[in-house]
């Protein structure tokens, strides 16, 4: 399958149509960004490391019975997905506190919640990315009730295999952002990415952060991070097989 026309450049991926209709191709790139764009940067190898765990994370929940975009991966950096319609929401489960929860509600991080939480944001750029909820959603026409309760019931899903996996690896699940598209006959499908880009990775023993905050907070050993989590998943699926 080769690349058409690019449709789309976002933060981290370029989207190509292909001459099937139905299908295009996302490549992932090595540029970093944090705080709706105010940051910017480079994390080397980060396009091939994502892609590839995206792919084996995504492959993993097909086979568990989680519909995803992905159909196949054609390089290190590229990958043929179905077309969908993105569901303009940001898809946010915690399984501990972090990041905007811990700012919003003035707890430290780490703390383990006795279930996990859901939340939504309006996938927005221009307003930030408003945190919303599911009737607000609703008021502004994003989804229906429908795919709401298809989405979170999905969403919890995925969290428990993923949380069941990196707990095998050694690295716990603090929390991860989803996002879901539409196809074309109106089924709720996975898409976008699975990634240290998109998830809070800790190391089980130590708490050392193995993901994007190393880039956001800059604490160093930002690529050191990143192959060190592709390290862990490949090892583990090695060992799997
Ligand atoms: O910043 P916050 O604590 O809300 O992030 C929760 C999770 O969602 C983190 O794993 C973060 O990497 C992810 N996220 C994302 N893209 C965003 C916002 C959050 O991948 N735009």
């Amino acid at each position: 399958m080769e690349k058409g026309v690019q449709i789309y450049e976002g933060k981290a991926k370029k989207v190509y149509a292909t001459d099937d209709p139905n299908l295009l191709i996302v490549s992932y790139k090595d540029d970093a960004t944090a705080f709706n764009g105010l940051k910017r940067g480079t994390i080397k190898g980060k396009g091939a490391i994502n892609n590839r765990m995206s792919n084996a994370l995504m492959h993993m929940l097909e086979n568990s019975g989680i519909p995803t975009h992905c159909v196949e991966e054609l390089s290190e950096r590229d990958t043929l997905v179905k077309r969908v319609e993105i569901v303009p929401l940001e898809v946010i489960v915690r399984n501990l506190s972090a990041g905007s929860f811990s700012k919003r509600y003035g707890v430290k991080e780490g703390i383990a919640f006795s279930s996990p939480t859901v939340e939504f944001s309006y996938k927005n750029d221009s307003l930030g990315d408003p945190l919303l909820n599911e009737y607000h959603a609703l008021a502004l026409g994003l989804a229906t009730r429908e795919e709401i309760k298809e989405i979170k019931r999905l969403a919890f899903q995925i969290n428990e295999k993923l949380k069941e996996f990196w707990s095998s690896c050694g690295v716990t699940l603090v929390d991860f952002k989803l996002e879901f598209g539409r196809l074309a006959d109106g089924s709720i499908v996975l898409a976008d990415e699975i990634s240290p880009d998109t998830c809070r990775l800790w190391d089980s023993a130590t708490g050392e952060k193995l993901d994007k905050d190393r880039f956001r907070r800059d604490l160093g050993g930002v690529e050191d991070a990143y192959r060190e989590i592709m390290a862990r998943l490949e090892q583990q699926m090695e060992a799997a097989e």
